[in-house]
């Protein structure tokens, strides 16, 4: 009854909650792994490396770029940022969902190699709230903060490439949205086709009414 593991999409605007959203839903549904991406920015306050981020040099994300470490890779507010293709694959190949948080390039390059993938769009309730957190979370210059907003605003429009909007308003409500788009995912035919298929069923190349 083995069934590969789901490849989650994880984006939204800096300060839509994605961190702590993404905290909740792991508490939850202990079965799922967490990516851990190569990052050339700075550690802020509190981030462990290994953990948060791999905190890396711009010559050891070249590298890893050339030697075709990264499953995709993005330049954000001047910092690169890449998903580590070992830890995806494995992952995956072992049955195990896995939960990427990157931004909407990134999540595009993404879905046109896994289009079984789940996208999933945060979206604070409001800009002005989207401020407020950005601001209220102190760990950013007044330019770093005009900068990720005016990316957030950009960023949005990317939301037509997503299958699931998921309002971040309150993070209990928020996380049982995800929650929900997690466990109806794993039911579609498509992602139990092996399943199906131990049971003597075949469904072919005739199911795509659930994509
Ligand atoms: P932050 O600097 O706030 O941790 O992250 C900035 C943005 O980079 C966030 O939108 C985050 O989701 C995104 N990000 C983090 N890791 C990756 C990655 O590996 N690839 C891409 N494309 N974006 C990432």
């Amino acid at each position: 009854m083995f069934r590969k593991g789901l490849l989650i999409v994880f984006s939204g605007p800096s300060g839509a909650g994605k961190g702590t959203l993404l905290k909740s839903v792991t508490t939850i549904n202990k079965n799922i792994g967490f990516s851990v991406s190569a990052t050339t920015r700075s550690p802020r306050e509190g981030e462990v490396n290994g953990k948060n981020y791999f905190f890396i040099s711009v010559d050891q994300f070249k590298s890893m770029i050339e030697n075709n470490m990264l499953v995709e890779w993005v330049e954000y507010c001047g910092n690169y940022y890449g998903t580590p293709r070992k830890y995806v694959e494995d992952t995956l190949e072992a049955g195990i969902d896995v939960i990427l948080e990157i931004e909407v390039e990134g999540a595009a390059n993404i879905i046109k190699q896994y289009p079984d993938c789940v996208p999933i769009f945060v979206l604070p309730p409001s800009f002005e709230e989207l401020r407020k957190r950005i601001e209220g979370r102190g760990t950013e210059k007044q330019d770093v903060i005009e900068k990720r907003l005016e990316r957030a605003k950009k960023e949005m429009n990317y939301i037509k490439n997503y299958k699931y909007v998921v309002i971040n308003d309150d993070i209990e409500r928020a996380a049982n949205d995800m929650n929900c788009i997690l466990r109806s995912e794993k039911l579609k035919i498509k992602h139990n086709t092996n399943i199906l298929k131990d049971l003597g069923i075949d469904i072919g190349r005739e199911n795509n009414v659930n994509d």
